[in-house]
Formats: C-alpha cells, structure tokens, sequence
C-alpha cells in the first residue's frame, strides 16, 4: 500500500411527424444557397438513393450536373490547372457560388481564351437535384459506406491491405443558435488511412434527433451487411470491408444501442453494476461488478440495462459492448478533467484551492502556451475561461501542462492524484508504452476511481467510474488518439461551416460535400521535389505525426532515450538529417506514481558541447518542452 501525505491510502498498482420513408429530389435550379424557394417533388422510388459499390454510381452522383463541365480527373494544360486551382481555392475557402460566379466573370473578360465557364456550379460541379428520405421525423441523405471508402481509397494510394477497418462515429450537431435544427451524420473513417479523413455515410437533418434509431441506421445496416457478403472491388483489388468499433459520445451510444440512458440505473456499458444515488447524483463506486460481453448483450440477460426492442446493428452481428469504444474526447477530456477543474474551483470547500491558486495556475497556463508546438492549435488559456475551453485544451492540460501549472498550486495528496489520471492516460495515448504497460495503466486508473471519492466525495459519477473499463479498448484497439473522437469532431465542425441559412441546410450540405469530391479527385498531392543540390539547408521538417523546425516548441526530439536540441535541418539526395546538441542531465520530474523517466518525461539541462548528426529514422518523437524553475520539463509528444 502507498500512502499519501494526508493520510489517503492509496491502493498498490500491481505491476505497473411523419409520413413513411420515401425519397424527395430537391431540384435546385437558383444560383445559390442565398436564393429561397426551391422546388420539391416526389421520386417514384424509394431505392434511388440505395448504396451502390460500384464507382460509376458515385460518379453519376456528383457529377450529374452542368452541361459544360468535363470532368478533369487527369489535369493537363495551364487551362485545366487553372480550373483546377480555382476549384481548390473556391472549395478551401468555402466562397458563395454567386461571388464564384463574379469572379468567373471578371477572369473571362481578361482572359477570353481561357475556357472558364460562366457559372460558379459549373466550375464545381454541383448538383442538380438532392435526393432526400423522410425518415425516422426528419430528412436523411444517403451517401453510402462504399462511396466513401471508394473516394478514400481514389485520395490515398497506399491503401491496398486486403481488409479495410471502419470506425463509424454518428452524434447530434446544432446547426443554429436561433433554431433547434440539427443534423445527426453517420461518418465512417478507414482506419488503415493514415490521413484520418472522416468521410459522410449518410446526413440527417431535423428539430431533434432522429425518432427511431432502426430507421435511421436502416440503409447503413443493410449496406453494411452486403459489404461484409460481396467486399468491395476498386482497381481489381477486392477489399473486405469490416466494422472496427463505434466512436460516439455515451448519449449516441446508448441512441444506437436502445438502452437506458448512461445516466441511470444499470446505465453503465460495461459493467452489471447498478450504481448508488447518493447527493442527488448517481454514483458507481464499485471496480469489481461483473462485466457484460456481447452475449450477455445480446440475450438482454440484465433487462433493466436495455429499452424495448433490439438494436438494428445485431442483424450485422455488431460486437454490442466489445466495438462500442468509451471515447477518450468525452469520457476524459470532456469529462473527467473537466469535473476536476471544477471541483477544484466551484466543488465542496474540502477541495476547493482558493483564489489565489486558481490565479497562479491560470497564469503558469498562459506561459506555458507560448511555448506549446505547431500541433497545439489552441494555446493556453486561464482557468477563468474553463467554460469556454475545447476538448483539445483538456486534453493538453492533462498530458503536458497540468502536471506543471498545478505541481505548487494543489495540495500535495491531490496533486499525486491528478498525478494517476496523468500517468495512466499518458500510458494509454502512447503508440510506444501502451503496448507493454497497458495493465499497469489499468491498474493505476482503479486507484484514481477508488480514491477519487475519498477526496472528493459522492462524485464517483459514470465519466469517472467508466475509467476502469478505458484500458479494455486500449488492448483491443490500440491507443487512445487512434479511437478518439477528435477527427469526427474537427469533421463536424467543418460541415457546419458549411452551411450558411437554416434554408434547406441538408441540401447545401450535400451541394458542398459533392463539389469537396470533384476537388478532391482533380487535386492530387505531389511529393516535394527532390533538392538539385546534393545538401539543402531546411528551415522545417514535417512527417505525418509531426512538424520539426529550429524555433522553440519545435525544436526538440527523443532517440534512444536521450533528449536533443535541433539546431539545423539538412535534406539530402538519401533524406533529411539533423545537426543536434544532446541534453547532458535528465532528472525525474514526479516520482510518484512512477519514475517520470520511466515514461520519457524529464527535467533536462546542461547542453553537450558538441554537435552531432542523426537522421529522420533516428528520432523516436518529437518533444514538448516548457520552462518549469528556470530549467526544462520534455513530455514525448503523445496525442497525435
Ligand atoms: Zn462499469
């Protein structure tokens, strides 16, 4: 046993309205999405919109359009890359089609032989007509798992291992602050794609979420289910197509699934256990309860934890407990460090810190922003701002500045606490130690539970409690950035720039996401050119985990356990090596749980003398570094 300073006992960590479905065709003849009525009218069929595999389909679909557009899918000429370009730029930007249009004007009155249509959808290939469902009390869209995958694979090259694994992400998203219109997409990301890149498998839009889950999964489940019986060909390659796990938040989760909400009795996913009420909060407070499996699920062997009727993803033989991962954006990020900060600043007296430490630790926060690397989008913010923070900024509070902002600010018991939920999510974010440490990480993350209402109290609510069961999808799946939901997020957050008047959003939407596929397709990615010189200083060097350059926050790496400082980047004919400065000393910065060198976080000083040499192959991981008492507290860069 451990003991904390207080006198908390730590337990050992061992080891370390609406009618029946039918399809509309929105026929959209204005000039853009600023023009109001649109005409509708009825399809004859409800199968025009079924999921097809094949790639013609998918083709007829976004490009059934205008009639003087080619379709460039081989670029030649400055002409076609002029369109091309155009394209990219009118498609990043998200420009109007009407001030598209201006300027396609404007650019055929200077250059009259250039070939550039007079209309902006033109350009873009924007379709003519949206077919859109009734379904489940609003409008759905179906775009199809094979379209996405095809489109996924024509961006991608490399994607030809013989099995392709889908994460399938669907959650609710507002619209508008004025409306309660919201859409409720079914996103799909392949996970051998090294990009990351969500693609859109079906779109609902309506005043609240869909009324009937089986409706709204319907043609997802039958598309799938053909998927897992036929593959799907593309370029005489036969893909299997297979269901990784479900990344959703727990409200969509128990949506999909049709059980009791995640707030209720019996309501946790992964365990049996019923939970306690206690100060007007349900708390869970036991580690042990037996857990539930897909059969268990699948037999209803504990009805109090499922609603009426079954889930359609059974008839697809989804693993129901298994491939329902706990997302570590919401379940932590969101969650449990939320729940922390604010018991630190507004939670019983017993745990609150005082103005005084909310000050400082706001203010350590801020500094250490300024020094935070490329890959932190948002920089440090005061803990006065926590209601406006994003999951990244949770999680970057957890993994790197926390430690440090709260090290002199918290009582020393609940620092060492923070301290688990740091230790062990570092562990579970790490493509390197989950690997051997995924149990230890497991251990540590019961103890957090089981000490957290020690000091905190009746706080052992689902977030906190379905910590115990995070390590179970880690072991499965891998770490936690590769089944977390911020790729799905930073998606949503896009399709919603999208859209600009309540008026039909759905069918905007859909105009965008086709005229985002015709740019795609024309647009290809070319290597940067190989340098005509045999050595080329380099100011930066980006890989696809991370960006490298000489300026601070940037400019430092891990290989072999040592920690060094880049001072210049050269590319040669055989790749890029970099000239290097090794830090001398490397202390422990927390000794407790574990020794923090044990997880390649340190206090480094003293700066060897000489330089040396090592490659691009050499280096283990980038850095984080910040200042902590004059000297330099390195995190391995985990989250990416
Ligand atoms: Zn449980």
């Amino acid at each position: 046993m451990a003991k904390l300073s207080n006198g908390v006992t730590y337990l050992e960590a061992a080891g370390t309205d609406l009618s029946p479905p039918s399809v509309l065709i929105c026929n959209e003849t204005e000039s853009d999405e600023e023009v109001e009525g649109e005409d509708w009218f009825m399809a004859s069929s409800s199968d025009n919109m079924s999921a097809t595999s094949g790639e013609e389909d998918f083709d007829d679909m976004v490009c059934s359009c205008s009639s003087d557009e080619e379709n460039n899918d081989t670029a030649v000429g400055p002409i076609d890359n002029l369109q091309n370009d155009l394209r990219a730029w009118a498609v990043t930007t998200n420009t109007p089609i009407s001030h598209l249009s201006s300027l396609l004007s404007v650019l055929r009155k200077h250059f009259p032989h250039s070939h550039l249509p007079k209309d902006g959808r033109t350009l873009l290939s924007t379709p003519t007509g949206t077919e859109v469902q009734l379904k489940a009390g609003g409008q759905m869209h179906y775009f199809g798992v094979a379209n996405g995958v095809l489109e996924r694979l024509r961006d991608n090259a490399t994607l030809k291992t013989p099995s392709l694994h889908l994460q399938i992400n669907a959650d609710g998203l507002p619209l508008f602050k004025s409306s309660s219109l919201q859409f409720w997409p079914i996103l799909g990301l392949i996970e051998e794609d090294s990009t990351k890149t969500p693609f859109v498998i079906a779109l609902y839009c309506g005043h609240s979420k869909p009324s009937d889950a089986n409706e709204y999964l319907s043609d997802f489940v039958a598309e799938m289910g053909k998927l897992a019986s036929d593959g799907l060909e593309y370029q005489s390659y036969l893909y299997r197509i297979e269901i990784s796990c479900f990344v959703c938040d727990a409200p969509a989760r128990t949506f999909l699934k049709n059980i009791k909400a995640h707030n209720s009795y019996s309501g946790c996913e992964r365990c049996v256990d019923e939970g306690i009420w206690l100060n007007q909060r349900l708390n869970y407070p036991n580690t042990d309860s037996a857990l539930r499996t897909d059969e268990s699920f699948r037999d209803q062997t504990d009805p109090d934890h499922h609603k009426e009727g079954e889930s359609a993803l059974l008839q697809i033989n989804v693993g129901m407990v298994s491939q329902f991962v706990l997302d570590f954006m919401h379940l932590v990020c969101l969650g449990v460090v939320r729940k922390l900060i604010w018991l630190w600043m507004k939670g019983p007296l017993t745990t609150r810190t005082g103005n005084q430490a909310i000050m400082d630790i706001s203010a350590t926060l801020i500094k250490l922003g300024k020094s935070l690397p490329k890959e932190f989008c948002r920089k440090g913010r005061s803990l006065r701002e926590v209601d406006r923070w994003k999951a990244t900024e949770f999680r970057t509070f957890l993994l790197y500045t926390g430690p440090v902002a709260l090290r002199k600010a918290l009582p020393k018991h609940m620092y060492e606490h923070f301290l688990l939920l740091h230790v062990s999510i570092s562990i579970l974010c790490s493509p390197r130690l989950h690997k051997h440490y995924c149990d230890y990480a497991d251990n540590l993350l019961k103890v957090f539970v089981q000490n957290f209402s020690v000091i905190y109290g009746d706080f052992v609510v689902y977030n906190i409690h379905n910590l115990i069961h995070l390590a179970s999808d880690v072991r499965k799946f891998g770490p936690l950035p590769q089944i977390s939901a911020f790729p799905f997020e930073n998606f949503l957050y896009k399709l919603k720039k999208q859209i600009r008047k309540p008026n039909q959003s759905l069918q905007q939407s859909v105009r965008r996401l086709a005229e985002q596929s015709g740019v795609s397709r024309v647009c290809r990615v070319s290597s940067s050119p190989l340098p005509s010189s045999p050595t080329v200083s380099m100011s930066h060097y980006t890989c696809d985990k991370f960006t490298l350059s000489l300026t601070e926050g940037n400019n430092m790496v891990s290989s072999g356990n040592a920690t060094f400082k880049i001072e210049a980047i050269n590319r040669t004919l055989g790749g890029t090596s970099f000239v290097v400065r090794q830090y001398l000393q490397q202390q422990p910065f927390f000794t407790y749980p574990v020794n923090s060198l044990e997880l390649g976080t340190a206090v480094v000083d003293g700066m060897s003398r000489e330089t040396r040499i090592i490659t691009e192959r050499d280096i283990d991981c980038k850095m984080v570094s910040m200042q902590f008492n004059k000297r330099l507290v390195t995190y391995p860069l985990n989250h990416i």
